[in-house]
């Protein structure tokens, strides 16, 4: 019989996909993923969840089920275990700064919103760089730098300066250092790589979009010539030279209306040269209006949010052998690991030139300088806004979006959904054996990598 103190959790989601019952649950995230084959299970499973008796329950089933957040307490009121949730996200024990050491960039992306004049951050920017981050990193167990641009590359001496002294702070504060960065990867040599593994860099997005012809038109070099060749190589050799696992490569590859066709055979390459490789992974996504003149050329090709939605359902359906792991779209189910930057409340992005933003995509009016001495202007509070929208009441991912996807979308006033929920019966239907363990005969749990 199920407790009579306990409810089905409204953040409860269940689906049946080729004889499995899956069940995940946004407030526990990923975690909580369950995938059952055995049909007395399943349907123990759907009685528990519908509140019926259940005359011999399985013990180990039904603690499964709270454990992973399924049953909770008949008094619990999740939404406002959500909300404690997102306080704590929005005030975590991380600061992650965007730094862009460069404005300058060696591509002309087609799609390309940035319209910066090209300039290198001077030392005295680093200087005030530091001293910003001083105040900040009060509390905080680790210091994540986001290297952005332009194309950060063009200034790696910059960026090794600028980690120099960033480390040392973090030293003498007792926090944790480690960052990413946002690359075209046309300089990401092993020579580079390596001077990046010395700067802790590791976490690497490189954008490849999609097949030769198509990436070289969308993303050449100012001269016009293509750069799959050379970003190919440099990835090539990364995966080939480099030994042990510290770092993760994630291949962004941007889609337009015409990738539809060709994402297998795309991805086919992709799998023949990283397939094997698990440092590296695939993520795939619309090619939008992210703003600037340049995209207007493109204007036709770009693809609908259904066709968005189609594309990547496709795509993880996709059960070939052939084809990458898609780890950054299931990272979606994680509240964590979905939820932007921009949100928090003292992270902040910086430009080469010292000015202080919030999102990376609103690059307007700057919300002061990091010469300036003081803190800068609010830009949009996040933690102020604790009502729940009409759209999201009966949102069983709430759990995991608590609105906090894009905080730059909720201030122009939209609503921005994550693309994978749409998609989530596939999303999760995705995920092979490898990522579960056998807990009872017929019935697999996540198991973290
Ligand atoms: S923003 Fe979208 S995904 Fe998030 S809770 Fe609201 S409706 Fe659901
Ligand atoms: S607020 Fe939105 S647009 Fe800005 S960086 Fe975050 S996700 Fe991107």
């Amino acid at each position: 019989m199920r407790n009579e103190e306990m409810k089905t959790s409204r953040f409860t989601y269940k689906f049946n996909q080729e004889g499995a019952t899956y069940l995940y649950n946004s407030l526990t995230g990923l975690d909580s993923v369950m995938k059952v084959y055995d049909k007395n299970l399943q349907e123990e499973i759907r009685n528990h969840l519908e509140g019926n008796t259940i005359e011999q329950p399985n013990p180990i089933l039904v603690n499964l089920l709270k454990e992973k957040g399924y049953l909770v307490d008949g008094d619990t009121d999740e939404l406002k275990l959500v909300e404690s949730k997102k306080q704590k996200l929005l005030t975590d024990e991380k600061l992650t700064l965007t730094l862009i050491p460069t404005s300058g960039c060696n591509f002309k992306c087609v799609y390309c919103y940035e319209e910066f004049k090209p300039i290198m951050m001077s030392d005295k920017t680093i200087e005030d760089v530091v001293k910003f981050t001083e105040p900040l990193l009060k509390g905080k167990k680790v210091l994540f730098v986001n290297w952005f641009g332009g194309e950060p590359l063009l200034a790696l001496d910059i960026m090794e300066k600028l980690t120099a002294a960033l480390r040392e702070l973090c030293r003498t504060k007792k926090v944790a250092y480690f960052a990413g960065v946002t690359t075209n990867g046309y300089l990401l040599t092993i020579e580079n790589f390596k001077r990046l593994s010395a700067c802790r860099v590791i976490d690497y997005q490189v954008s490849i979009d999609g097949l030769k012809e198509d990436h070289d038109r969308l993303r050449c070099l100012k001269n016009s010539k293509g750069t799959y060749d050379v970003i190919f190589k440099n990835l090539k050799r990364i995966s080939e030279e480099i030994t042990g696992n510290r770092f993760s490569i994630s291949i962004r590859c941007n889609c337009l209306k015409a990738s539809k066709e060709k994402r297998e055979e795309a991805e086919t390459i992709f799998y023949e040269n990283f397939g094997n490789d698990k440092r590296f992974s695939i993520t795939l996504h619309a090619v939008m209006d992210w703003g600037g003149d340049s995209v207007n050329s493109l204007r036709s090709e770009l693809l609908t949010q259904e066709e968005e939605i189609d594309l990547l359902t496709e795509a993880l359906r996709d059960k070939s052998e052939k084809r990458m792991k898609k780890l950054t779209h299931l990272n979606v189910l994680d509240s964590r690991s979905n939820s932007c930057f921009a949100c928090k409340t003292d992270n902040y992005v910086i430009g080469a030139d010292g000015s202080i933003y919030k999102c990376t995509s609103d690059f307007g009016k700057p919300l002061g300088n990091v010469s300036d001495g003081r803190q800068p202007e609010e830009w949009y509070d996040i933690s102020k806004q604790t009502e729940l929208k009409e759209e999201c009441k009966d949102c069983a991912f709430y759990g995991a979006c608590m609105n906090t996807i894009c905080p730059k979308a909720l201030k122009e006033g939209k609503l921005m959904c994550p693309v994978e929920k749409d998609c989530i019966d596939s999303l999760i239907g995705s995920m092979g054996k490898e990522y579960f363990n056998e807990t009872l005969p017929g019935l697999y749990v996540y198991r973290k990598e």
